[in-house]
């Protein structure tokens, strides 16, 4: 027997009308320059329909990929629902990708145009003559610059030229929305297509008050970049559920974010864990009223336990650890607490809090060992993460590296994790990061989170380096704070980490560096010190 309920396609398109309509008074607000521009729900749902209108005129038609390189800022939030509202794919490009790894990502998902804020004009210039699908560039602002782009127009003037008014089409909702590349440590990017759907289910599933708990009554700052898996997908969830937004632009340094959160009174926000460490010194001597906020969600790489109870305790900020991935849109674990778990003694909560946490409904989860099969919920087992659900991938885009991640209907994470008895996943480390030692494997994100523990060092990231005998060793990469950076000692760091850690676990080495490298998205860049410690020889132990 068949249920008798209607069947209504989840797309983005009903998200865009409802909101002028219940929530035309909430604002987007971004920060250029020294100023705060706000644009609200009212005036931006025209605009969007004056932006569709535009890219038909510009000859975009169904399933026609749309690229974005921009910061985060109202224009781009218009994008975000022109494209995929009139059947377009929306391709936000990162910022910080290589020169080459840019121009594959372009070619291989065929963008046909190209939107690009003027600041960042200079970089598509170079790389446009490579492109080989692009048939328009447009600036985001009031006018041209002077530039070598061909065709090329202005924002503005092809929204001044446009109707406010588009008959937004019925579309299926399994169609192309919206598609993000992983930024792709080893090889080429691998593309991953999100549909109407999965952004909608997505955008509900961060929405419950046991994920993100995005409400009306927030104001909300994705400061994870927009095209960062979508900016963790915050953006569509906003327009669903009517809270204002609060976009940074390119103004990320912690002194921006903190005067920003003080200046709109911000309640939720979300980024990786290096921001927040940054914003954490900036309040060891600034002050700033950041009382509004209520959430900070932390994702991307692991959130230290010492920066979740130390901005807890000193600063009075609540940190939600997540976990997710470009191809889980990106929501898969989120760790808040259950009502067994906050009668525990606080030492135990923030232990918890520490983990990745547990998957919403909408994300099924298990570890398995080599032989697939799968491990014990015992907190203890190590396995590799795998995971299945209506927002997660089930392939690449014209990628044949899909058959070594995608199989039996569950997505390979390429994270080796314990899952405890209540669910709580907790990240041992990548697949590639972890130190195999022997016949022993030693989290490199466990040792590093102990050493960034330690009250004079700024970031540490743990490599492993080839060892004659037992394969690898770790060698930990340590950035002092600036005033420690002559006084901190090899034997300051191991003999802080002694008390948490096995002799066998310990770094073999200690060398000091004056950052960690970041990726393109802000995360440790293990791999290129890895590149450049490679042949480094240990000293024996
Ligand atoms: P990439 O870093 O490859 O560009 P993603 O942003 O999709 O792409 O990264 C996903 C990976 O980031 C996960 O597989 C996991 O290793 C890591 N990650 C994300 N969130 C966390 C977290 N909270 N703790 C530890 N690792 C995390």
């Amino acid at each position: 027997m068949q249920g008798l309920m209607m069947d209504y396609p989840l797309t983005l398109t009903p998200l865009l009308e409802r909101a002028p309509k219940f929530f035309g008074h909430k604002e987007i607000i971004t920060k250029a320059g020294t100023t705060l521009e706000r644009e609200t729900f009212a005036e931006w749902a025209p605009r969007v329909a004056r932006l569709a209108n535009a890219l038909e005129k510009l000859g975009v038609r169904r399933g026609d990929r749309v690229a974005t390189f921009a910061w985060n800022n109202a224009r781009h939030m218009e994008l975000y629902f022109a494209v995929p509202c009139m059947g377009a794919v929306l391709h936000p490009l990162n910022l910080r990708l290589p020169p080459d790894q840019l121009v594959y990502i372009v070619n291989h998902a065929e963008d046909t145009v190209l939107f690009v804020d003027a600041s960042l004009l200079p970089v598509i210039e170079k790389l446009a003559p490579q492109f080989k699908s692009v048939k328009h560039f447009v600036v985001m602002g009031d006018s041209v610059p002077e530039t070598t782009l061909t065709p090329v127009h202005a924002y503005e003037e092809l929204l001044r030229n446009a109707s406010d008014t588009y008959p937004f089409p019925n579309l299926d909702e399994n169609q192309a929305a919206g598609m993000c590349y992983t930024s792709g440590t080893t090889g080429h990017p691998k593309g991953v297509v999100y549909s109407h759907r999965s952004m909608v289910l997505h955008s509900m599933g961060l929405a419950m008050s046991s994920s993100f708990g995005i409400a009306e009554s927030d104001i909300a700052m994705p400061v994870v970049p927009m095209f960062h898996v979508m900016a963790w997908g915050l953006p569509f969830a906003c327009i669903m559920v009517g809270a204002d937004v609060v976009l940074p632009g390119p103004h990320m340094q912690p002194r921006d974010l903190a005067e920003l959160i003080q200046a709109t009174r911000v309640t939720l926000t979300a980024g990786v864990p290096t921001l927040w460490l940054g914003l954490m010194n900036l309040l060891e001597n600034e002050r700033y009223d950041l009382s509004s906020l209520h959430t900070m969600v932390v994702g991307g790489s692991a959130a230290p336990r010492f920066l979740i109870e130390k901005m807890e305790k000193q600063h009075g900020l609540k940190i939600i650890h997540a976990w997710g991935m470009t191809e889980m849109s990106p929501l898969g674990t989120v760790s808040r607490l259950t009502k067994a778990q906050l009668q525990l003694p606080e030492a135990e909560q923030f232990d918890l809090r520490a983990k990745q946490g547990m998957p919403p409904p909408g994300v099924e989860i298990r570890a398995v060992d080599e032989m697939n099969q799968a491990v014990p919920w015992d907190g203890k087992t190590f396995g590799e993460l795998q995971v299945r659900g209506p927002w997660i991938a089930r392939e690449y885009y014209k990628d044949d590296r899909s058959a070594n991640s995608f199989r039996d209907g569950w997505f390979a994470t390429g994270d080796v994790v314990t899952i405890d008895a209540a669910g709580f996943v907790q990240i041992v480390d990548r697949t590639k990061d972890l130190v195999k030692s022997g016949g022993e494997w030693i989290s490199s994100v466990d040792l590093e989170n102990a050493i960034m523990a330690h009250p004079q060092v700024l970031e540490a990231a743990v490599i492993a380096v080839t060892h004659p005998k037992w394969q690898e060793r770790p060698l930990a990469c340590v950035a002092p704070k600036p005033e420690f950076k002559d006084t901190l000692t090899k034997k300051d760091i191991l003999d802080h980490l002694r008390t948490r850690f096995a002799a066998w676990e310990l770094p073999d080495d200690v060398i000091f560096i004056d950052a960690v490298p970041k990726t393109s998205v802000g995360k440790f860049d293990k791999k290129v010190l890895r590149a450049q410690y490679r042949d480094y020889v240990l000293p024996e132990r």
